[in-house]
């Protein structure tokens, strides 16, 4: 790509192909090497921030520069070449956890300052948010670094790409640059057992953005996206097969999950959040990451995890058994069916999944705006109501589900695209 001003500007993103494509490397999830050095050649009026730390360059007084930086325990597709007229804005960051961690951003020489400015001023915002939601910023000896890029983004560790060109778009931040730095916690400190597990990278980090819209503006803020989020869902594919896949496998919408990863991911997460509380959601998610209860600069390190390793730190967090949690959404395509009946002041509930599973999913419903907790153990459960009560299921919409108003309203917009 040529930037603005007139220069070559040069990306890398290689998640798909796979890292072999431009340096010798095992092209596999579990082939992180334990450390990598970049010595990046390049014409002296151009700058090459890359993964890891700066170890300073050497001008050779022949119109090239190169630019030296090592990186530990990278995911195998998060080692990036960035090359173009970029200025650095840096500053640091004092953590929660008493380290203090570099921030840096090298954005296009054209930029407009004052939205370089904003787009920095967002860093130490969302360390906030992901040292107190998640743990500690994995890679602090490092730097939390951010390049522009020509294409949209890409979770690149310590130097994510953005190529979100600063849109305002009423969310309060900047969703691709929030969803990248997710990747640093889900994709590059947890990295997948295998593709078939790439809802822990998307789907997780994909519910940091409507976590990141409370955190800042409140419940409507967050409410919205993930309304949003739940009107794309396709449910054609389940989100985990249960046997290896490549990442085409599960990327492309023809053929395996596709965006459901993310946005179904994100639903999820948020009904087990609300199932289990807080607390427990967040232990699990802590213990998920860095493999302990209390991760400390320097006590971690990054490591590999699968659907069932999920499963099971949740189990043990909680002390129940959430299985049937695990099967009804990630395992079958179909959402969970809430079926209702109403007679002789009865409402008798009865989920049904996909694979007829038992889904002991509790419901609350308000009768005549009085909120009551149906247990539905065995996937049943019956609630008596007044002949004439206003009845509301799930007002706080807690649950994941089949609902007909998203059903009428995909069909609609199918309908109204050109043949
Ligand atoms: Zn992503």
């Amino acid at each position: 790509s040529t930037a603005p001003s007139g220069e070559p500007w040069i990306a890398t993103a290689v998640q798909g192909e796979g890292c072999d494509i431009f340096w010798p490397c095992i092209d596999s999830p579990h082939g992180e090497p334990g450390r990598v050095d970049l010595h990046i050649t390049v014409p002296s009026d151009l700058s090459a921030p890359s993964n890891g730390r700066f170890l300073g360059k050497v001008d050779h007084g022949d119109g090239w520069t190169t630019w030296n930086w090592t990186a530990k325990s990278p995911n195998t597709y998060a080692i990036a070449l960035n090359v173009g007229p970029y200025e650095e804005i840096a500053g640091e960051y004092r953590s929660r956890f008493g380290n203090t961690i570099p921030m840096a951003y090298w954005h296009l020489k054209s930029d407009t300052p004052e939205q370089v400015q904003a787009l920095f001023a967002q860093f130490p915002k969302m360390l906030d948010f992901f040292e107190a939601t998640v743990g500690p910023y994995p890679f602090g000896d490092e730097k939390m670094g951010v390049v522009e890029t020509p294409h949209l983004g890409m979770e690149h560790q310590t130097i994510n790409a953005y190529g979100n060109g600063y849109k305002i778009d009423g969310r309060g931040y900047d969703w691709l640059l929030q969803h990248e730095f997710a990747h640093e916690w889900f994709g590059n400190q947890l990295t997948n057992q295998n593709a078939d597990d790439m809802w822990l990278h998307e789907g997780l980090g994909s519910y940091m953005q409507p976590l990141y819209a409370r955190w800042l503006l409140g419940d409507r803020y967050m409410q919205r996206e993930l309304a949003n989020q739940r009107e794309g869902l396709i449910n054609k594919y389940p989100v985990v097969s249960g046997t290896p896949k490549t990442e085409d496998e599960v990327y492309k919408g023809d053929v395996g999950p596709g965006n459901d990863i993310y946005s179904k991911g994100s639903l999820i997460s948020h009904s087990l959040r609300m199932l289990i509380g807080d607390a427990a959601f967040h232990e699990a998610i802590t213990r998920l990451v860095y493999g302990r209860p209390d991760p400390r600069p320097g006590n971690f390190a990054p490591l590999y995890r699968s659907t069932g390793d999920f499963l099971e730190i949740v189990n043990a967090v909680t002390g129940q058994d959430y299985g049937w949690f695990f099967r009804g959404y990630l395992y079958n395509a179909a959402l969970p069916v809430l079926m209702q009946t109403r007679e002789g002041g009865v409402l008798r509930l009865e989920w049904a999944t996909g694979d007829g599973g038992v889904f002991p999913m509790p419901l609350e419903v308000e009768i005549d705006g009085a909120v009551q907790v149906v247990a539905m153990t065995g996937g049943r459960g019956q609630v008596a109501v007044p002949g004439d009560a206003h009845v509301l299921i799930d007002p706080q919409n807690k649950v994941l589900r089949q609902m007909d108003v998203i059903d009428e309203l995909q069909a609609y917009k199918a309908a109204q695209k050109p043949k």
